[in-house]
């Protein structure tokens, strides 16, 4: 990896996690041309080079001006974990004695990378192990893309041709993307990026509790999936277990979901409703009709998810029979409705079950119990955004 040779850490840049606009400026700042930008964004991304000297077509007399002042710095990988069924766990270190994890679920021939936005979340829904952590800071866009950059490398996908592993990114690990959105979106825009990793505006999917604010914006900005962390059908039960609903209430939430959804340039993309399923919570008959009903005329697919449970909820997983019930009352009222299956459970990469250390700021994780950065429990079930 090159590492600047600049005195003072502060000016080095990590083009790592530049978009494509701000590698442009970057080098024109320093006097060169933009394509320049296009060069070495195809080795970063697409070739997983970090020294400069490897970039071949670069002349020598620049590589040697990059090393002053820029580098190339991934996130650390820790550990990596690999189950039977093929699910494999990234534990990457992030700075201020942080970590977050990365999953990636292959399913035949679609493999989905699961990413992190934020060391924790400020957010606590009731559901949600990462919630209970407390929040420590937003990922720059290097740690968010790095999370990519590792898992590609992993799989060889930098250095070999032939079918990428890889092929969805959700933007659904730890913390609220639509709170970090600058990073967030630069960091989706180089994976669709042709130059980058090249995924389809179909395949990359950011996920969110409903910062209406923030969405309003998004289209300006990218023309990724939307998913809406949903989990209830009235505003009473999901100010419960969401309580950023108490802001943003649901008709809010969803006109705001459907202005983006339709104002994409293929208006035939459906918004994925994300239900997370909890016994006798949310999973009575009268909770899908109501779903239902609430969900009519707007372009849609429902993923139902059942709970798994932590320590520190006292939450249960829906019953076989009531996510059966669920499930067909709502595809019988014409909506494409999937359940996701547990996936990973061996290395403990469920859905609720990733593992992330944080530094929490907020004091959250003390309330709930917990006793600072990577305790015993926290590492045992922390979770996303389900
Ligand atoms: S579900 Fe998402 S928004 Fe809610 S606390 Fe968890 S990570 Fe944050």
């Amino acid at each position: 990896m090159s590492s600047c040779t600049v005195e003072s850490a502060v000016e080095c840049v990590n083009l790592l996690g530049l978009s494509e606009a701000k590698l442009v400026a970057f080098f024109e700042s320093i006097g060169e041309k933009k394509f320049r930008a296009t060069q070495v964004m195809k080795w970063i991304h697409q070739y997983g080079v970090t020294d400069f000297d490897e970039m071949t077509n670069i002349s020598k007399a620049l590589r040697e001006k990059l090393k002053q002042i820029a580098e190339v710095r991934p996130p650390e990988l820790i550990k990596q974990l690999d189950s039977i069924d093929g699910t494999r766990k990234f534990l990457i270190s992030v700075s201020g004695n942080n970590a977050v994890e990365t999953v990636f679920i292959p399913d035949g021939e679609r493999g989905t990378l699961c990413v992190s936005s934020q060391v924790g979340c400020s957010l606590d829904c009731s559901f949600c192990a990462t919630g209970k952590q407390g929040f420590n800071r937003d990922l720059t866009c290097a740690e968010i893309i790095g999370q990519v950059w590792i898992a590609a490398k992993s799989f060889g996908q930098l250095t070999e041709k032939g079918p990428r592993k890889i092929t969805n990114v959700v933007m659904m690990g730890m913390g609220e993307p639509l709170l970090n959105f600058d990073n967030s979106v630069d960091a989706m825009n180089l994976m669709m990026h042709d130059f980058c990793y090249g995924l389809s505006k179909r395949r990359v999917t950011l996920s969110t509790s409903g910062v209406v604010p923030m969405l309003d914006k998004l289209g300006e900005h990218t023309d990724a999936c939307l998913a809406i962390s949903l989990h209830a059908p009235n505003d009473a039960l999901r100010n419960e277990l969401v309580p950023i609903n108490k802001k943003y209430p649901i008709a809010t939430l969803l006109d705001s979901a459907e202005r983006y959804i339709t104002g994409l340039p293929d208006n035939r993309r459906k918004i994925t409703i994300e239900y997370t399923l909890i016994d006798h919570v949310n999973d009575r008959p009268e909770h899908a009709h109501e779903l239902a009903e609430l969900l009519k005329n707007i372009p849609v697919k429902i993923n139902l998810i059942p709970f798994n449970p932590f320590n520190l909820s006292n939450y249960k997983r829906v019953s076989n029979n009531a996510l059966r019930r669920f499930q067909t009352i709502l595809i019988e009222a014409g909506y494409t409705t999937t359940v996701r299956t547990t996936r990973g459970d061996d290395i403990d990469a469920a859905c609720g079950q990733l593992a992330g250390e944080v530094n929490d700021i907020t004091r959250r994780s003390a309330r709930y119990g917990l006793t600072g950065v990577a305790s015993e429990e926290v590492v045992n079930f922390v979770g996303g955004n389900p």
